[in-house]
């Protein structure tokens, strides 16, 4: 069964540390700006097409010379990486800068 978003910039809960997440105004969030912890629900992002809805862990903060910081996740239900951008400007919820920086220190 699939659930169908009206809104793909939604606010959600976090599968993960439980706090609330609100819709950025700059992007299409799809990952906790506390822990990074997302769900599998996009097939492109923001969509929500990916019936997997498996819970995406975050593995690690790389950076992009074009899109700037990005946070790679891997699901651990299907076990696919994606990547999503990281806004610590954002004007309602920013990432956490320390748990980007937490992430980049444990990078291969
Ligand atoms: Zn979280
Ligand atoms: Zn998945």
């Amino acid at each position: 069964m699939t659930k169908r978003f009206t809104d793909a910039n939604e606010g959600f809960t976090c599968v993960h540390c439980g706090q609330t997440v609100a819709p950025s105004t700059r992007s299409c969030r799809n990952h906790c700006p506390h822990c990074f912890y997302s769900l599998h629900v996009d097939i492109h992002p923001g969509d929500r097409a990916n019936p997997c809805r498996g819970v995406m862990q975050p593995i690690a903060v790389v950076t992009n010379t074009k899109k700037g910081f990005q946070v790679v996740h891997q699901c651990l239900s299907c076990g696919a990486v994606t990547r999503n951008i990281l806004r610590f400007d954002d004007d309602t919820q920013p990432d956490s800068l320390d748990k980007a920086l937490e992430l980049m220190s444990k990078a291969p």
